[in-house]
């Protein structure tokens, strides 16, 4: 019999090729929160594998990216680059047929690491003509000696699988370094507060993402199981904060009731939310906000 293998596998790649996804289809749990709007992932997430013969630790970033100008972003920047440093594995993430700056960049950082890189192709599934995938991936191998490079859909469940079996054989001989049972290194609260923040990205448009955070102030646990949740929904500037709330209270009632149903199935419990907008200014601007909300 093989020796047991372990080791910390970070995701890394320009904003919205799919790492969260990546995560959430290779465990097989919903750790980590999704959109369509680029740099959703503001923190480092951590999602475990067990196999018989393996144990991997995925570890999901904030997407590299260019834009420089607040100390959120370059709190990101600096999580996702030391994330790939700490790794034993990097699996840098593109979209098919796609190669921009940013990828580019992201390619950089993962390089500095001095670790072996797999790349990993994503989104084969949308990828158009499908006659441009060899090509696309031979110029990928002119740019960096992979360990490997995986084409994949994250929505198919046989490449996920192949793709855990292809990063297990990458690791390090170690015994497992987590209990079994483990799923992640992100606590409830953590994980309340995320997908609160999901369902509000879903909801608004263009610009306000960015500019909002999410807190769970508090938890009590009712006589009946029911689990009260009390959570802060801070918006950098006042002018946002109507809009967070919609006409009578709507969209606020709305991200409500989705962040709510889908933690009552996440978490097996029933769960009270109390939602507040709160107005704090510029706070992915301030260092000492950051380090409150937990962003660096
Ligand atoms: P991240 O910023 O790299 O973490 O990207 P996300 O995981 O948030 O995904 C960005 C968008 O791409 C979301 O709308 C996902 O549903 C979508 N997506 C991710 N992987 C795939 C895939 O393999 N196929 C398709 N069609 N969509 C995907
Ligand atoms: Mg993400």
């Amino acid at each position: 019999m093989s020796a047991h293998r372990c080791g910390f596998a970070a995701l890394i790649g320009r904003p919205n090729v799919g790492k969260s996804t990546l995560l959430n289809a290779l465990t097989g749990h919903k750790i980590s929160i999704v959109s369509p709007k680029p740099q959703t992932t503001r923190h480092r997430v951590l999602g475990l594998v067990n196999l018989p013969e393996a144990q991997i630790a995925f570890v999901d970033t904030p997407g590299l990216h260019r834009q420089e100008g607040r100390a959120l972003n370059r709190a990101m920047n600096r999580t996702a680059a030391a994330a790939a440093l700490d790794a034993d594995l990097i699996l840098f993430v593109v979209e098919a047929l796609r190669f921009g700056d940013e990828d580019e960049l992201a390619l950089q950082r993962a390089r500095e690491a001095n670790r072996p890189i797999v790349a990993v192709v994503n989104k084969v599934d949308t990828a158009r003509p499908r006659d441009k995938l060899l090509p696309y991936i031979a110029q990928l191998t002119a740019r960096h000696a992979f360990a490997d490079i995986v084409p994949v859909s994250a929505l198919d469940a046989g490449d996920m699988r192949r793709l855990v079996e292809l990063i297990a054989r990458h690791l390090p001989e170690s015994p497992p370094l987590f209990p079994a049972e483990q799923l992640t290194d992100r606590s409830e609260n953590f994980r309340i507060a995320e997908v609160i923040r999901e369902k509000l990205t879903l909801e608004l448009n263009e610009e306000l993402p960015y500019g909002i955070a999410v807190e769970v102030e508090g938890t009590g646990e009712e006589e009946d199981g029911q689990l009260v949740v009390s959570a802060v929904i801070w918006v950098d500037r006042s002018g946002q904060k109507p809009i967070v709330i919609g006409a009578k209270g709507e969209r606020l009632k709305r991200v409500g009731g989705s962040a709510r149903r889908e933690l009552n199935q996440l978490l097996g419990r029933r769960l009270h939310l109390n939602l507040w907008v709160k107005v704090r200014e510029d706070w992915a601007d301030s260092a000492h906000a950051l380090r409150q909300l937990g962003l660096e």
